[in-house]
């Protein structure tokens, strides 16, 4: 088996390196981040202690998607982007919400906002006139799993059911395929990041800006860890699954548009993308220090990819109003 990942992890640690080396241009204060955490995690030593993986069975899995003719392997997870311009990408996981994501996007026409939505396709079958509106507004829909599931420690072929009936159930109800993924937690084991994108097709979209919405039900607080953290090429993280992150939009759309800050879908972030500095000098974002560590209780790590993870970590306020039965988590 060694013989056999050795071809795959020679790409995967570049791949990680390079996100790294991107995200440190463009730090973003926010208390926890999948950048910060990111930017910490991943060695070169790391997709080697691959304890929890299953493993995938790409159908070749010694050949890149390229064919194996490019020198380095494309770019497969995005945390945030470089762009040139104050834009940024409002990303909403976990729904649709019934009660919660047609207000959401009542608002979001109103403010002339774009945003994209990362849903779970067990939701999103008994709520496709949801996504049909969405997309009609503007909006982009992407894959985060059927049900939400740590993908990083199931079985391939349960991993291929999440990701495929969920990305029929978005087909089928917008007309259109979606090549963007958000795994649940933003966990996935090293083979699986090489197999998402490479085999399947999926770029990897995390988040540079965490408000903890899912844990911290303040509309304020959520507030101001959106509005502060945010930078050029944010990729910014919510759920539409919380009453008070609803409640806490109207001021972060609006103070962030008072700031000069442009929405974007995270399609259209991504087709802005600078080529890496290659002097590594910080552009349109001032130089900060290194981020914080992570919050106690939030961190947990599968190959270098750290978020929130389900488990011994503290449970929502018993009044969460939220509409889902179960708290979950990016
Ligand atoms: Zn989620």
């Amino acid at each position: 088996m060694k013989n056999f990942l050795k071809p795959l992890l020679l790409p995967i640690c570049a791949l990680a390196a390079t996100a790294v080396t991107a995200r440190a241009q463009a730090p973003v204060p926010s208390p926890v981040s999948a950048s910060s955490s990111l930017a910490s995690a991943p060695t070169p030593g790391a997709a080697n202690n691959n304890t929890t993986a299953p493993l995938p069975p790409p159908p070749t899995p010694s050949v890149p998607a390229d064919g194996g003719t490019t020198p380095a392997p494309s770019k497969a997870v995005w945390s945030e982007v470089r762009v040139n311009g104050p834009y940024i990408a409002m990303t909403f996981d976990d729904g649709p919400s019934a009660a919660l994501t047609p207000g959401l996007l009542d608002l979001l026409k109103q403010k002339g906002v774009h945003v994209t939505f990362f849903v779970l396709g067990s939701l999103a079958k008994d709520h496709p006139e949801i996504l049909r509106r969405a997309v009609a507004e503007g909006h982009e829909i992407a894959n985060h799993s059927w049900d939400h599931p740590n993908l990083g420690k199931m079985p391939d072929e349960s991993v291929s059911s999440q990701l495929n009936r969920t990305k029929d159930i978005i087909t089928a109800a917008t007309g259109k395929p979606c090549d963007l993924l958000r795994p649940p937690y933003g966990s996935m084991t090293a083979l699986q990041r090489h197999w998402f994108h490479d085999q399947l097709g999926y770029k990897i979209i995390l988040w540079s800006v965490d408000p903890l919405d899912w844990k911290d039900h303040n509309p304020s607080l959520i507030t101001r860890r959106l509005v502060d953290g945010a930078r050029p090429g944010s990729i910014m993280l919510a759920h539409d699954i919380h009453k008070t992150t609803i409640e806490a939009m109207p001021a972060v759309l609006d103070e962030l548009l008072a700031k000069g800050f442009k929405f974007v879908t995270v399609s259209e972030l991504l087709a802005m993308e600078l080529p890496p500095d290659p002097k590594k000098a910080s552009s349109s974002s001032p130089s900060r220090p290194p981020r914080p560590s992570l919050a106690p209780g939030v961190p947990a790590t599968i190959n270098g990819s750290v978020e929130p993870m389900p488990g011994p970590t503290p449970a929502l306020p018993a009044a969460a109003p939220s509409p889902s039965a179960t708290p979950k988590r990016n």
